[in-house]
């Protein structure tokens, strides 16, 4: 089964699906979980240093659940609109999900991603950084930062310029309710992914210098998560490869 499952009207899977997706989501997790404990291996290092945050884009709120279910505790998503719908959905799981905020992140979305994010990969910007102190203020809960490096500089994708980075870290620091978790980053197109993945880590190095407790690094997706772990990624960004192929329609337009 690599289509997305068939809903119900009221947005929940019928019987007989719902065992087929459970089954389809525990083989590909497995297999991922695999991946992940092989390239840690390889890499000599210890695979429980290296979160798995499942990135749920797209798909409903059902999988949510049966991803929780399966042992799934951090899950990504990477725009505010479906995120906060299916955080609501999800907020009776025991235990909680930490939520990932992941996706380009506008001012005006920073009050919502504050309810529910337990940390934001996307911090890129200063005007960022004061809407999610405010934001967090105001929701009286504590947002763990990423700062998100652009590793090839180009204009739409996000990111800061890693000179940047020192300069935004302080800025997050300021804020009472925000920490300086770390640093994150999508591999260019046009590099090789471990040179680029190599140069996040020194940003990385270069922070954690001024702030002990940004010890996060988040690279690696469906299909270079052995490469970010090789350059020394805490966290890695799967959806594809749990969750199946996205279909464009799909992204247009999500069933919660
Ligand atoms: C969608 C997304 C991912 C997951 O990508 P897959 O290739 O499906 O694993 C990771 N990081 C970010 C920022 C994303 O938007």
């Amino acid at each position: 089964m690599t289509t997305p499952p068939r809903l119900a009207p009221e947005g929940h899977l019928e019987p007989d699906a719902r065992e087929a997706r459970r089954a389809f989501l525990a083989q590909r997790l497995a297999a991922v979980r695999a991946r992940i404990a092989d390239a840690a291996q390889a890499a000599g290092r210890d695979h429980t240093g290296i979160t798995l945050i499942t990135v749920t884009k797209t798909w409903p709120a059902e999988d949510v659940r049966l991803l929780a279910g399966l042992g799934v505790r951090d899950v990504g998503e990477n725009q505010d609109q479906q995120a906060s719908a299916k955080a609501v959905a999800c907020a009776g799981l025991s235990p909680a999900l930490s939520w990932h905020f992941i996706g380009r992140l506008q001012t005006n979305k920073a009050t919502s991603v504050a309810r529910y994010a337990d940390m934001v990969h996307s911090v890129d910007r200063s005007s960022l950084v004061s809407a999610l102190g405010k934001a967090a203020r105001r929701a009286d809960r504590e947002l763990r930062c990423l700062i998100q490096v652009s590793l090839d500089g180009a204009p739409g994708r996000g990111g800061a310029h890693p000179d940047e980075v020192p300069r935004l870290g302080a800025l997050i620091a300021d804020q009472p309710l925000l920490t300086v978790a770390g640093v994150m980053a999508v591999a260019p197109p046009l590099e090789p992914a471990d040179r680029a993945f190599a140069r996040l880590h020194r940003v990385r190095e270069r922070l954690l210098a001024d702030h002990p407790d940004a010890g996060v690094m988040s690279a690696g997706m469906s299909g270079d998560l052995e490469t970010a772990i090789a350059a020394g990624a805490t966290h890695v960004r799967v959806g594809s490869a749990v969750l199946g192929p996205r279909t464009p329609e799909a992204a247009l337009t999500p069933h919660i």
